[in-house]
């Protein structure tokens, strides 16, 4: 049931003696999704102790080196262990030719079937299966590396059936599919008993997205409107807004004032220049707007609980 993020690099563009570029590692449910692949991102899938060898799907954002430099050493190493299972990977489409290029030039060949995915500029729906979805959005970034956000959202679940109550009222098992799906049952003589009554309703759908190397645009809101928890990118503080807007990042008062328009639950701030040794101004800037927010630092997990629903 876990729904856990881990923080593998919360720089920017120039790596840290603390701090790595961008990458980090959604688990819902023992899948694990990557999210970009910055230098040294196999590094510190092990520092971390991740299974990285149950990483089936990577998502790129945009190609920055300081959000792809480390995807040929992951993909190379992973062949190298012996992988078989395919890997599909979310990206701009130059990226593989830039990944066909650098296997070509340097006669390498992967053990398994790598299986790439188009990214385009609509907001769309990239990846489903029986327990999430994932919606690839398009931000605003420069002009030569179109970038995407991504919004992964955990599925409804059905309700489940209290065993001792669905025998009590004599369900007959072919309508127990009905029941999970929130129906009434109505007995033979004519009873209507309230689904509440035979069931109870699964944990609330939980939901992570991932915003970086954008411009601050107020109508971004709408891409992640409630969302349990949201990563943004703080590259800078607002005192340095003229620089964000030249090298089109944002803020961290952007970020926060992003996170209260959305409505979302925790903000995460990351993409932190390396300018800044002390991050405590930033954060209180990001508070000052959006009280629950967080810095990220590598190795840094968040885990968003099931909690229980009573009705
Ligand atoms: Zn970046």
């Amino acid at each position: 049931m876990k729904f856990e993020l881990t923080i593998l690099g919360s720089g920017s563009s120039v790596p840290t003696a603390n701090r790595n570029s961008a990458a980090q590692v959604l688990n819902v449910l023992e899948r694990y999704f990557l999210i970009d692949c910055a230098e040294a991102t196999q590094h510190q899938l092990r520092r971390f102790h991740l299974p990285y060898n149950k990483i089936s799907h990577i998502f790129i954002s945009h190609l920055h080196g300081d959000h792809f430099f480390g995807l040929m050493g992951f993909l190379s190493t992973l062949s190298l262990q012996g992988r078989r299972g395919e890997m599909h990977i979310y990206a701009d489409p130059r990226l593989q030719e830039l990944v066909e290029c650098q296997m070509r030039i340097t006669r390498s060949r992967l053990g398994y079937p790598l299986c790439f995915h188009a990214l385009s500029r609509q907001e769309e729906v990239i990846y489903e299966d029986k327990v999430v979805t994932v919606t690839a959005f398009p931000l605003k970034h420069r002009y030569e590396a179109p970038v995407c956000g991504f919004l992964f959202r955990e599925k409804e679940r059905e309700r489940t059936i209290v065993k001792e109550q669905a025998e009590a009222w004599k369900v007959p098992i072919a309508f127990m599919q009905y029941l999970k799906q929130g129906a009434d049952f109505i007995t033979p003589t004519g009873e209507v008993v309230p689904n509440e009554r035979l069931t109870v309703a699964p944990p609330p759908a939980r939901s992570y997205a991932y915003m970086t190397d954008t411009l601050y645009r107020p109508c971004f809101a709408d891409y992640v409107k409630g969302v349990d928890l949201l990563y943004h990118e703080a590259t800078y503080q607002n005192k340095e807004i003229a620089l964000a807007k030249e090298t089109r990042h944002s803020t961290a008062g952007q970020a926060a004032l992003l996170a209260r328009t959305a409505g979302v639950g925790k903000l995460l701030l990351g993409h932190f220049s390396a300018r800044y040794t002390d991050l405590t101004d930033l954060l209180a800037e990001a508070r000052d707007v959006f009280s629950n927010t967080f810095l990220c630092s590598d190795g840094y997990r968040f885990e968003l609980p099931a909690l229980k629903r009573n009705v």
